[in-house]
């Protein structure tokens, strides 16, 4: 971020001068990060056989109330570290056999991203660069992550402006992602994959698996976490993503919600999403034709399925 400029890298727009307090997202203009690790969690074609290398960003413009990350997004648990800090981060998650750089929760940091992005290639990054957000990014900030990008894995959380100013003091929330969504398919396309064996690096003596299993190298996967009681409007956001993609986005449906105390008297979201409840919207988006997606199987909405954050 600029120095001389006060902050509007998210439509929240609060104009805060992030040299001397922080924003609504909770950070100051220093890079903070929660956890950076090798994840094997995300879809089959962003984790592959050997991990995604996610970078979970502190801090977070939306702080929805039920957020599953809550400990980073609002206790702002992390460290600080340097943009050069951060580029050797990534060049050691691409060490360890990452097929991917994952950021996530990375919108207030956009900048820092891409200097850190430029000092990492020249250290040897050269592996896919995941944007791992929840979509209340403007377009302004997404355009400048136009060739630093090659996989956008944005969350569409609420078609509803009252869900989305209720859980994420957000009503403009669904106007504002379908432009951020918008933005990010012009930049990147139609999805290309690699199989895994050819994307595998000589260099990487820990990598396991040879196996014909495709990792994506460009494209979108737009995920949505189905809530309690929210079906119908999943349905929207669904419909929404086929009639306007089609099959040149994947979407990628999650049903890991998890109640917790952060929820406090909210008390529809006291509970998780029963099966029946994922598989209508599952069914539906069987329905209207949607091939290119991921749905989760069995009963990932554990407390442990979230990953721990280190102080
Ligand atoms: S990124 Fe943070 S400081 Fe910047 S506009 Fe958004 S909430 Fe405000």
């Amino acid at each position: 971020m600029d120095k001389a400029m006060n902050c509007n890298l998210c439509a929240r727009g609060c104009n805060t001068d992030r040299e001397y307090k922080a924003g609504y997202c909770g950070m100051k203009n220093e890079i903070r990060i929660g956890r950076a690790a090798l994840h094997m969690w995300e879809e089959p074609c962003i984790s592959g056989s050997t991990g995604s290398g996610t970078v979970f960003f502190s801090g977070c413009s939306l702080r929805c109330v039920f957020c599953q990350n809550y400990k980073i997004s609002m206790k702002n648990v992390g460290k600080t570290v340097s943009v050069s800090e951060l580029a050797d981060t990534f060049v050691r998650l691409q060490d360890e056999g990452a097929c991917n750089i994952n950021l996530v929760t990375p919108t207030h940091f956009v900048p820092h991203i891409t200097q850190a992005l430029d000092k990492a290639k020249c250290r040897g990054l050269n592996i896919p660069v995941v944007y791992n957000t929840g979509t209340y990014d403007t377009v302004d900030t997404i355009k400048m992550l136009e060739g630093y990008v090659d996989i956008y894995l944005p969350d569409f959380k609420y078609m509803s402006s009252e869900l989305s100013k209720r859980y994420s003091n957000a009503p403009d929330y669904s106007i504002v992602a379908k432009k951020a969504i918008g933005e990010m398919y012009r930049q990147v396309g139609m999805p290309e994959f690699v199989s895994a064996g050819e994307a595998l690096r000589e260099d990487v003596e820990n990598a396991q698996s040879t196996e014909e299993q495709m990792l994506m190298k460009k494209g979108m996967i737009v995920r949505h976490l189905v809530l309690p009681g929210c079906t119908e409007d999943s349905k929207e956001i669904i419909k929404y993503l086929y009639e306007t993609y089609g099959d040149n986005i994947y979407i990628s449906i999650m049903n890991q919600y998890t109640p917790l105390s952060t929820v406090g008297n909210i008390r529809e979201l006291n509970r998780k999403v029963t099966q029946s409840e994922y598989d209508d919207v599952v069914d539906y988006a069987l329905d209207i034709g949607v091939t290119n997606g991921f749905i989760q199987e069995g009963d990932t909405a554990l407390e442990s399925f979230i990953p721990e954050f280190g102080e």
